[in-house]
């Protein structure tokens, strides 16, 4: 073992640290971050640990500024000479956002694994144990370097910009709908099967919080619009419907952000496909396109709403973020 292969694993909290407390019959979390380690068999053969805590939070009460504070902690972590690899422990519900959050900001050649588990410990095949020696084990690998923040679950590997949990309960929840899996882990060994698409960089240490989420039902108008510009929101996702529609009763809306340079990006409340300015009736992605929408390729909307709050801390010019976001995606620009 070289001075040099040493893992941190940062402690976030999650199921992973989880057990049933037997007053309320409900897992919280309660482990700390040796008795998790301690349940990883045979780890010391592999590589030296260091612990470091960040807090034993469910994800649920992540925030974004937390993931922020989070991404500054891995980067001062992951430039350190010792530290050949970083792992990061997080509840699952919101992992896909911290994960792609430490993606779009941390420009490292070293591997940074993002991992949880969907059993607590006090459940019959907790995978906790499994989960964070395969996160170990793509910490210390060659393979793993250069491909942007990676989440370990199941033995699978995934791209932190192209996974989400698809399941509630599943161990398999963790997959990359649209493109699949980078690789698995396979006796305690990282195998890649193909390389990331696209990696995005966003050079910020500060986030953007007041950017809303909104997912579009028929029928729905303009009133949560209304409400955000009203409230000083500084921008605003639609997950619109099928290739990137919208009801006509929010257009009034739409139009009255784009006005005031409150940028809007649209993705789909499909689980899978780009948006794209098919269809020319009023509300269609060709009439948002020319309205000014932000067209946001294929991503899911809380990984977009992720996206515009990083670009919005670094600007408010709607062309610039406009960039970030159509960069490959689209030809006409
Ligand atoms: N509710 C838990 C959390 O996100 C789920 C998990 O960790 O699997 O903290």
């Amino acid at each position: 073992m070289s001075a040099s292969n040493k893992v941190a694993i940062i402690f976030t909290g999650g199921t992973i640290s989880m057990k049933v407390d037997p007053r309320i019959h409900a897992a919280i979390p309660a482990l700390t971050s040796e008795e998790i380690l301690a349940m990883v068999t045979n780890i010391e053969k592999f590589t030296e640990i260091e612990i470091i805590n960040f807090g034993n939070y469910p994800s649920p009460h992540i925030t974004p500024e937390m993931m922020m504070d989070l991404a500054v902690l891995v980067k001062k972590t992951i430039s350190r000479d010792d530290i050949s690899g970083v792992v990061v422990t997080h509840g699952t519900d919101t992992l896909e956002e911290t994960a792609y959050l430490l993606d779009l900001t941390i420009k490292s050649e070293k591997p940074v694994i993002v991992v949880g588990a969907m059993r607590n410990s006090s459940e019959l095949g907790y995978d906790g144990s499994s989960n964070l020696s395969a996160a170990i084990c793509t910490a210390i690998s060659e393979k793993a370097k250069n491909k942007g923040v990676l989440v370990v679950m199941n033995n699978e590997v995934n791209a932190a910009s192209e996974v989400t949990k698809t399941n509630t309960l599943a161990l398999d929840t963790f997959k990359s709908p649209e493109f699949g899996a980078l690789g698995i882990v396979d006796n305690d060994e990282v195998i890649f099967y193909r390389d990331i698409i696209s990696r995005d960089f966003i050079d910020t240490d500060d986030i953007e919080t007041k950017v809303m989420l909104l997912k579009c039902a028929p029928g729905m108008n303009s009133d949560i619009i209304n409400y955000c510009i009203d409230s000083n929101y500084k921008g605003i996702v639609l997950e619109a419907l099928g290739r990137g529609n919208i009801p006509p009763q929010m257009i009034d809306g739409v139009t009255r952000c784009i006005e005031k340079n409150i940028p809007i990006v649209l993705v789909s409340r499909c689980p899978t496909g780009r948006v794209l300015d098919t269809y020319g009736y009023e509300g269609g992605g060709k009439h948002l396109r020319e309205l000014g929408v932000i067209f946001g390729g294929n991503l899911p909307g809380q990984k977009a709403r992720i996206k515009l709050m990083l670009a919005l801390s670094t600007t408010n010019n709607m062309e610039t973020i406009r960039k970030l976001f159509e960069k490959d995606e689209y030809k006409n620009n």
